[in-house]
């Protein structure tokens, strides 16, 4: 007797690649499993029983046979086909390539239930596909709140270091956010009070405080962002150079940082809002 697993969950499609003549591979995070990577035969035919329900930022329902190294995709159902409407937009597309290159980093263990962060992403999806809000602004949310699910809230109010009620106004990304008077270090940079609190409104889900900050307060609050979340995962994310974020700005913070790691961080664009609707 071989036993024969099979399982249902939900998921959104992180990334397609070929397998062959007509398979492809789908990462996928899913609602309770986790990251899983399932093997999909048969999807590049034109007469695919999977249809093009199998393409990057798609929600599914989908029945998975459990393999000893990859699962297979029996059966996929759309539940959200955020696809179209976001690949027609390249902003929109951009953003969305930097959410499911973000979730494939903080997700580094497969099969790791992280139920917080998928519903996260199919909200943001949500929220790009099916809105007029800004995908800059959107994607620094989804940015601020995916760091604090995985443990690295910024500092954003008291010190980073001590602890030390703020506000404060020196700024560091290796420390992950404000320091006090005691605890900074001479030339730190000093962003914006706005920008502080669009990354605070972001954080808490403040749409009407993040939504009437200016342009320049969205760019020099998105090169922050990016910069904390690259410290924290330490490699760029490739795709977020091309997220347009409107007219390049550097935050001062960003000065002393490497070509490369500069190079991958531009500021946001101007009109738009939040997420979700
Ligand atoms: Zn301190």
């Amino acid at each position: 007797m071989v036993a024969v697993t099979v399982y249902r969950d939900s998921g959104v499609v992180l990334r397609v690649t070929k397998l062959g003549e007509a398979d492809r591979i789908v990462t996928v995070l899913t609602r309770r499993t986790g990251r899983v990577r399932a093997v999909a035969k048969g999807v590049r035919r034109t007469k695919s029983r999977f249809g093009g329900r199998l393409e990057p930022f798609s929600h599914v329902d989908l029945q998975l046979y459990a393999g000893r190294n990859l699962d297979i995709v029996t059966q996929a159902e759309s539940l959200d086909a955020f696809g179209s409407a976001i690949a027609a937009d390249y902003p929109r597309y951009t953003a969305a390539t930097a959410i499911v290159e973000t979730v494939e980093r903080l997700t580094s263990e497969e099969r790791e239930p992280s139920l917080k962060l998928y519903l996260l992403l199919v909200s943001v999806l949500r929220a790009l596909a099916g809105t007029d809000r800004d995908p800059s602004l959107l994607l620094d949310a989804f940015l601020v709140r995916s760091m604090s699910l995985a443990g690295w809230a910024p500092a954003l109010q008291e010190c980073a270091r001590c602890g030390e009620p703020g506000p404060h106004t020196a700024f560091s990304i290796p420390a992950g956010g404000l320091l006090c008077s005691g605890c900074r270090s001479p030339g730190m940079a000093r962003p914006a009070p706005g920008a502080i609190a669009l990354m605070a409104a972001l954080a808490a889900g403040d749409w009407p405080g993040a939504e009437a900050a200016d342009g320049s307060m969205r760019r020099e609050a998105s090169g922050l962002v990016a910069a904390l979340l690259q410290w924290h995962i330490e490699r760029g994310l490739k795709s977020l150079p091309f997220v347009d974020r409107g007219s390049p700005a550097q935050p001062a913070e960003l000065a002393g940082y490497p070509a490369a790691r500069r190079a991958a961080l531009t500021g946001p664009s101007a009109d738009g809002t939040g997420f979700p609707s």
